[in-house]
């Protein structure tokens, strides 16, 4: 436990170990700066598999960006290096309370072979919150983001030229500190890694059933459920292997005794409806704290708004709503979104013991997503991959 003064550090934005004459050092902590980076090339450079072998976050690329901090000097020197294991003592606090958080974003490879990032300005923030709410150092966004460029540009010859596939990139943090006190870590390493990902639907999509999950509970209002921290993900592991068991691809989850909608496995998740008052309508849960705030659900969102042919709505939706608009012929699709994927559709519910059927196309019995699923996918790819020209595109030169 923390002491109190401990804590009232933290609140001053001091770590607890930080005695005050180190703090007044602070002010000249360095900041993370991509211009100071050391590159030192692969010797050995590995052949990226063929398009067709690759398994996601299996196979990665020759190198490695890698910066560490400290709360005496603040940012080091960035490495760009040949891709390697880590060294760290037992007694990293990373080991033994969760103290990381990580980002998934991906690089892509246009027809004419130039390489593009989607929206990562949006990575950048999100990293910062979370890294920020387990007391992890944070980071000139623009700096990091001008390091992953350099990194991505160094592995060029792993992304994939072929649309469908990108070069995923899993920028990540730990707390390196050596102690077993439960308290802010002394020492950190902001690292990236990056792995060559097929697309995820290898011929065409492949809706998917849903476990609606209520004896398991993902995150909660003023929990940590919003943050991409380490301590989110294992405690979802178990719930999705009994869910596996019974036949279903993910865990929907959900919150209180209304049986709120949350999330989909690790993806928002998206209801188009006609509601109540008779409004086709598109509904995500709002960011309540509870909710990660996915880079897809906020693409999908300015798009719905854009396009504007229905209403667009970020507010709860419960599962005995979900039962009763199916009931009705008024549920038109429901599908998760996340960068892996971008749309996942979702063709069955399972609730209380009950399978509930969800539409997909009804023009075509045997489509495997809906149309305003199908929409939003190509609408995402065709900016990412750069055939449509769209600030959110980010062309790394
Ligand atoms: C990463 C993640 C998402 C999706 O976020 P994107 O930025 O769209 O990839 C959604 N939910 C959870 C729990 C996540 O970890």
């Amino acid at each position: 436990m923390l002491s109190r003064r401990g804590l009232q550090r933290i609140a001053r934005g001091i770590t607890a170990h930080q005695t005050p004459r180190r703090y007044l050092a602070a002010a000249a902590l360095n900041g993370l700066k991509a211009s100071s980076v050391e590159i030192t090339p692969c010797t050995l450079p590995k052949t990226p598999p063929a398009n067709a072998d690759l398994v996601f976050g299996k196979t990665f690329t020759d190198h490695m960006l890698s910066i560490e901090w400290d709360d005496r000097n603040g940012w080091g020197t960035p490495h760009i290096k040949p891709y390697d294991k880590l060294s760290l003592d037992p007694s990293s606090v990373v080991f033994h309370y969760a103290i990381t958080c990580f980002e998934g974003m991906k690089a892509y490879k246009d027809k004419d072979g130039k390489i593009r990032l989607f929206r990562p300005d949006m990575n950048m923030k999100r990293m910062n919150k979370s890294a920020a709410r387990i007391t992890l150092p944070t980071f000139d966004g623009d700096e990091f983001l001008a390091l992953i460029k350099k990194f991505v540009k160094e592995d060029a010859k792993w992304i994939p030229n072929e649309r469908g596939y990108s070069l995923y990139l899993r920028p990540t943090m730990i707390g390196t500190q050596e102690s077993l006190g439960v308290g802010p870590s002394s020492r950190a390493l902001l690292y990236c890694i990056a792995c060559p990902v097929g697309p995820y639907y290898k011929s065409g999509f492949n809706a998917v059933k849903l476990l609606a999950t209520t004896e398991f509970v993902r995150a909660w209002p003023k929990g940590t459920g919003e943050a991409k921290i380490g301590g989110n993900y294992a405690p979802g592991i178990k719930p999705q292997i009994m869910a596996a068991h019974e036949g279903y691809a993910q865990n929907l989850w959900l919150f209180g005794n209304h049986h709120e909608l949350t999330e989909v496995g690790t993806m928002n998740c998206f209801v188009l409806w006609r509601n109540d008052k008779g409004e086709t309508e598109l509904v995500t849960p709002p960011l309540d704290g509870a909710i990660l705030p996915g880079v897809t659900r906020d693409s999908i969102l300015a798009l719905a708004r854009e396009w504007n042919e229905f209403k667009v709505s970020e507010r709860k939706l419960t599962m005995p709503q979900i039962k009763e608009a199916v009931k009705e012929g008024r549920l038109l699709e429901m599908f998760g979104a996340g960068t892996a994927c971008i749309v996942s559709p979702i063709k069955a519910v399972r609730y209380q013991g009950e399978d509930i059927a969800i539409p997909l196309d009804p023009k075509d019995s045997s489509a495997q997503a809906g149309p305003w699923a199908s929409r939003f996918n190509k609408a995402i790819m065709d900016i990412q991959y750069g055939e449509v020209e769209h600030p959110w595109s980010v062309v790394v030169d």
